[in-house]
């Protein structure tokens, strides 16, 4: 089964390798994409809040971000394969856009934190196209950054903004990029500054 619907979420049940596998076709074919890594806090919160929920079903994968989810797949009889947490994710795909050689974009977290994650990743990653980054302390309508952001063409844009806000800015601007990856990545630029 590809889908697991855990209350209202509706979950792809594939395990990372899959993901990879799926998502370096759709960068390829620069088909874009909406991946929400969801948390049993997310769940919970799209299970009350409507406007949440509607975000969500735009999603194109909603990928299982915390053993939580897992464990209650397993009680509901229609497991999950395996955990997939939006940290992991981020490496793999960075990993693979410096093999690709495919264009990386990261908005969110604190300046001081964004500065340090870029040089934590570019050490890392040498090779890798990060086309740049901005904080996340923006103003979610700001059509300026958003702009600027189109002008890079990116292939992969991480977005840190902590949820619902990250789900919210992909959702509202994913219509004017031509191509991308779009994934909210919470505290994940967090732990890149180590
Ligand atoms: N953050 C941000 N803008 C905001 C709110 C939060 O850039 O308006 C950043 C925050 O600095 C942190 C990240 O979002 O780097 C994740 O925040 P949090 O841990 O609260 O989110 P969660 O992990 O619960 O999604």
């Amino acid at each position: 089964m590809d889908k697991i619907q855990i209350q209202n979420v509706n979950f792809s049940n594939y395990r990372i390798d899959e993901f990879l596998d799926i998502f370096e076709t759709r960068i390829e074919k620069e088909e874009k994409t909406f991946v929400v890594t969801a948390n049993p806090e997310i769940v919970e919160y799209a299970n009350k809040d409507e406007q949440y929920y509607q975000t969500l079903q735009k999603a194109d994968f909603i990928t299982a971000d915390g053993i939580g989810v897992v464990i209650a797949s397993k009680v509901l009889k229609t497991p999950l394969k395996e955990r997939v947490a939006g940290f992991d994710l981020m490496s793999e795909l960075l990993h693979m856009a410096e093999k690709k050689n495919k264009k990386v974009y990261l908005l969110g977290a604190k300046e001081s934190t964004i500065e340090k994650a870029y040089k934590n990743i570019k050490d890392k990653h040498p090779e890798l196209n990060i086309v740049g980054y901005h904080h996340g302390y923006i103003d979610i309508e700001d059509e300026e950054l958003v702009q600027s952001i189109v002008r890079l063409e990116p292939d992969m844009i991480f977005v840190a903004l902590g949820f619902p806000k990250q789900e919210y800015w992909i959702e509202k601007h994913m219509d004017k990029f031509q191509k991308g990856l779009f994934m909210g990545v919470g505290g994940s630029f967090d732990v890149w500054a180590g």
